[in-house]
């Protein structure tokens, strides 16, 4: 029975080839180092290279099989051993093979997935034999000498592999770059607003339009835990170079320069205002970041506008190769989750004292004013002189559909009609009975309150002079006081909650 093994890569599956395939060595000994990596492809699937090793009469091998779709890892020789994979014993002595599932020539076949894992073996495997990371020492097949044909290279054969479309460019990135979260944080980072460190709980709450700084929340830690930014650490070769702000390229910066991105590389929803672009979201804050060296990516977010929901984003550090590459995701994956909730703003009664009113505080805490009637007036006369009304006015931090709230006192003896103004874009009128017992919020109405623009004045709206020139977004509503009968009337605070995305879009968002 042949001794049980384990794969030299954590994470590989063993899949031992037939002992036909391979020469048991001890490598590495004082005449046989390993200082070479083979990158190969199989001209197909994975699996079918696995069984064919394992076949007795392949006589061929590899130490390390890749699948294209999943990335999975197959160990299939011991790193000790000498496969048979280079057609060339001299390269085959000296180094570790690597086969991924594909075809040289047909375009788009190897994944991100499958290059993220070969390079993150790679990385092991040159880190446990102190292989340089370059392409003196990481090659392809169709870089092995061809003995037999002395000037000629691909092993025995002549082997082209792994072909044009292995993007080397990309894999040596990968290879030589690598960022690490700290060990206790999750790699689920949190959003902790100041104003929200009363949410203990998790998805974190934003607002539509809020901007936060983002934090992590360590996993063995139960309290969150405020950071400015994010802190990573160098565990590649090359050095992270600091943004060098060269405002004529935006998203294309100097080669070598490592920015926080997103992962995906494309837009992302939550880019904030000091964002490089929507897709690079900040870079480093404490300047070039040296192999072994940690530094902090600072970042913000926005809650868009025009959204109400979940929303994960996972972000990534994002080395920017010479032009025209395209840029490289790279290292721990830091996942974002945040929930975007309306805003809820509660108004209180205006300060000052209308004439005609009283203010009173209600059981619970609730201030309110109330309108007496006049004395001397006969029930379902209008009062005289009518007192002024009581306006409600508040900046709302965006436009769009508002739902307007006012709180009741309790009790009885309230008048039937209380008539609300809402000085929306659309100036709307409406008449709520107070008599309903109980102190809970009722609904207005939902009001659409744009930005800018002119907000009707019609002829006996009293407030439309209290509008300021330049609103952000205003929101003014009053309660009519002259619209009341004698009797009492109760006004208590008011509350917008939205913005909510426009009738009959579902909150997808843009
Ligand atoms: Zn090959």
């Amino acid at each position: 029975m042949p001794v049980a093994e384990t794969p030299d890569f954590l994470g590989a599956v063993w899949e031992p080839a037939a002992p036909t395939n391979f020469k048991p060595s001890a490598r590495p000994s004082a005449d046989q180092i390993i200082d070479r990596i083979v990158i190969h492809d199989i001209e197909g699937l994975a699996l079918s290279a696995v069984r064919w090793f394992q076949n007795p009469k392949a006589q061929v091998s590899s130490h390390y099989v890749i699948d294209a779709q999943t990335g999975m890892v197959y160990q299939q020789v011991k790193e000790r051993d000498v496969a048979w994979h280079a057609g060339d014993r001299i390269t085959n002595t000296r180094s570790v093979g690597i086969e991924h599932g594909g075809y040289a020539y047909r375009p788009g076949f190897f994944s991100i997935t499958q290059y993220e894992a070969s390079a993150k073996l790679v990385r092991d495997i040159s880190q446990r034999h102190n292989i340089p990371r370059d392409r003196e020492h990481i090659i392809g097949h169709f870089e092995v000498p061809d003995t037999a044909n002395p000037g000629k290279f691909g092993g025995r054969g002549g082997h082209t592999d792994p072909g044009p479309y292995w993007d080397w460019d990309y894999f040596m990135t990968l290879v030589r770059n690598d960022a690490k979260l700290p060990p206790n944080v999750s790699g689920i980072a949190l959003l902790l607003p100041s104003s929200l460190l009363s949410y203990p709980g998790s998805p974190f709450v934003l607002r539509p339009g809020e901007t936060v700084t983002a934090t992590f929340r360590g996993a063995n830690v139960l309290r969150n835990i405020p950071e400015s930014a994010f802190t990573l650490t160098n565990h590649g070769d090359d050095m992270w170079l600091a943004d060098r702000k060269d405002k004529q390229e935006t998203e294309r910066r100097k080669a070598g320069t490592v920015f926080l991105g997103t992962a995906s590389g494309q837009d992302s929803r939550l880019a904030a205002a000091d964002w490089i672009s929507p897709r690079y979201v900040g870079s480093s804050a404490d300047g070039d970041i040296a192999p072994g060296d940690s530094g902090k990516f600072a970042m913000s977010l926005r809650a868009p506008g025009d959204f109400l929901g979940e929303i994960t984003e996972m972000f990534r550090l994002i080395n920017v190769p010479p032009a025209p590459r395209q840029p490289v995701p790279f290292g721990d994956m830091i996942t974002l989750s945040v929930r975007i909730d309306p805003w809820d703003i509660t108004v209180p009664i205006p300060p000052a004292l209308p004439s005609g009113w009283t203010p009173k505080t209600m059981p619970g805490g609730a201030r309110v004013y109330w309108r007496k009637s006049v004395p001397g007036a006969k029930k379902g006369e209008r009062t005289t002189p009518a007192p002024q009304p009581v306006v409600w006015e508040t900046n709302l931090p965006l436009p769009g559909d508002w739902d307007v709230y006012v709180r009741f006192p309790g009790g009885s003896g309230r008048t039937a009609a209380a008539s609300y103004a809402v000085n929306a874009s659309v100036l709307q009128k409406t008449t709520l009975d107070q008599r309903t017992r109980g102190s809970g919020w009722r609904k207005v109405g939902r009001y659409r309150f744009e930005t800018g623009g002119t907000v009707p004045a019609s002829a006996g709206n009293t407030f439309a002079s209290t509008l300021p020139g330049k609103p952000p977004v205003q929101a003014t509503v009053i309660l009519e006081a002259d619209a009341v009968t004698p009797g009492v009337l109760a006004a208590g605070d008011l509350r917008f909650v939205g913005p909510f995305p426009a009738a009959g879009g579902s909150g997808t968002p843009k």
